[in-house]
């Protein structure tokens, strides 16, 4: 590895690769630093990939990256023990250019954006793990110079380090910008790529050729836990998964990988994994920690993107899209940075403004107490499914009782579980924390 460089990306998940491939076209002389075989070859998402943010930095990607199949309809299964209430949004524009998004395998896709980088003439070193990052001066003076990696020989200076490491963030913790997380700050998520038989996909999720269906679960699928599951069309395989926070899995003394096998038996899913054959199997943490608690993300020569820097927005499902704009706004710093010849604090905070006028923080921002309202009333994924299973299954049980009989009963059964006030409390706090 040459040992001078104006900018060191640590990590080639989307973050990183967004980053290099922009400072690199940019004119910034960029090291992209990658622990695994190649980029992606540790990394895993459930896995959407949103078009919109994907094409800001990749224009056209659709024409020439590793997709799978373009998601038309988005559907979500609110399941109680035997049962499912259901909701989804289905349009054919989707399938259309500039789509809306698609699932992806990381393993190709994050390769396939790592040779775009390479392309543009970012260096890529994989097999290499940063240990620590290279200091100078003191107090505030302290500066990042540099890396130090696991290779002999393998100190390498630059201008400024981007720590795009993912949710296991230990170098932003050990440099001081990331405190301590708390298993209340992260999920655990499992995941099983399922081959199903030719034609099963277009036959089981009623979608024609090539067209691609999401399903998210909740209620059950999580054994009434705080997380959510989940089910994906690929070409001719699911991705199917579950993702749970750590301390929930903690104080049930419950595996994921037991949420998940209970998860693929519901009666409401069962019939779209039959015949299926699983052919992979993958788990990984996500930073759920929200806005409170995104750590530093800039000081002197350094800047913290993507999963490193909490950037997951867990309620819509969105971590790659805020990964991949935070590391684009990085190098659009790191390049004006250069311009001035000035890699100090003070010139790197535009990055935090840049973030703080997108819809990255304000989305953050917005959902800031919904990890704290659902750990803190765990009613929400248990006694709220149950009551809308017995609601629905009263409703549509045909058996000569009169209909405004049935709807009394709902009310009593409803009041037998959660008092009126009860249910007022939690409608305010629901509005208090979404609206
Ligand atoms: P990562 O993708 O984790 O990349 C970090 C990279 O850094 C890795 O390549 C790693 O090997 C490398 N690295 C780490 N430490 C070092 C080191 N010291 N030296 C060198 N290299 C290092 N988001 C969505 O948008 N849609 C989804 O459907 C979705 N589903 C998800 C399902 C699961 C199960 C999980 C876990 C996450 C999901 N996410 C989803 C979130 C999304 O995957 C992340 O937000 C996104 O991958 C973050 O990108 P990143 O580049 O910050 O981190």
């Amino acid at each position: 590895i040459p040992h001078e460089f104006e900018a060191i990306v640590v990590g080639g998940g989307p973050a990183g690769l967004s980053a290099a491939y922009t400072l690199a076209k940019g004119g910034v002389k960029t090291l992209l630093i990658e622990r695994g075989d190649f980029p992606g070859s540790k990394n895993v998402m459930g896995g959407v990939l949103y078009s919109y943010p994907t094409a800001q930095v990749f224009p056209d990607f659709w024409k020439k990256a590793p997709l799978e199949r373009p998601i038309i309809e988005q559907r979500a299964y609110l399941l109680a023990e035997d049962s499912a209430i259901t909701a989804g949004f289905k349009d054919n524009r989707f399938f259309e250019e500039p789509y809306n998004n698609f699932t992806v395998f990381r393993g190709r896709f994050d390769k396939w954006m790592a040779g775009e980088a390479m392309e543009a003439g970012a260096l890529l070193v994989s097999e290499t793990v940063v240990t620590d990052l290279l200091y100078e001066g003191e107090g505030t003076g302290k500066k990042v110079v540099g890396v130090i990696t696991n290779r002999e020989e393998g100190t390498v200076r630059g201008h400024v380090v981007l720590l795009c490491e993912g949710a296991n963030s230990i170098l932003a913790q050990r440099a001081g910008l990331q405190e301590d997380l708390s298993p209340g700050d992260l999920a655990c998520a499992v995941k099983e790529v399922i081959k199903l038989p030719k034609g099963a996909i277009e036959e089981r999720f009623n979608v024609e050729k090539g067209q691609g269906v999401t399903i998210e679960l909740l209620g059950e699928a999580t054994l009434g836990m705080f997380g959510m599951g989940w089910i994906y069309t690929n070409k001719d395989t699911l991705s199917v998964g579950v993702g749970v926070m750590i301390n929930e899995l903690s104080r049930r003394g419950l595996n994921p990988n037991t949420v998940l096998e209970k998860m693929k038996n519901h009666p409401a899913l069962r019939p779209l994994l039959v015949e299926g054959e699983t052919v992979e199997y993958l788990a990984k943490i996500i930073p759920e920690g929200g806005y409170k608690q995104v750590p530093k993300l800039y000081s002197n020569g350094v800047l913290v993107c993507g999963d490193t820097a909490m950037l997951v927005n867990g309620v819509h499902r969105e971590g790659s899209n805020l990964a991949m704009t935070s590391g684009k706004m990085a190098a659009e710093t790191v390049i004006e940075a250069k311009a001035k010849g000035d890699f100090s604090a003070e010139a790197l905070k535009r990055y935090k403004e840049r973030l703080e006028d997108s819809f990255v923080l304000k989305d953050l921002k917005k959902y800031q107490n919904v990890s704290g309202l659902m750990q803190t009333n765990p009613h929400f994924f248990t006694v709220y499914p149950n009551m809308a299973r017995q609601a629905a299954q009263e409703l549509f049980t045909v058996n000569n009782v009169p209909k405004k009989e049935k709807q009394k009963k709902i009310i009593r059964d409803i009041r037998k579980k959660r008092s009126l006030t009860q249910i007022a409390g939690d409608l305010y706090r629901i509005w208090r924390t979404f609206g």
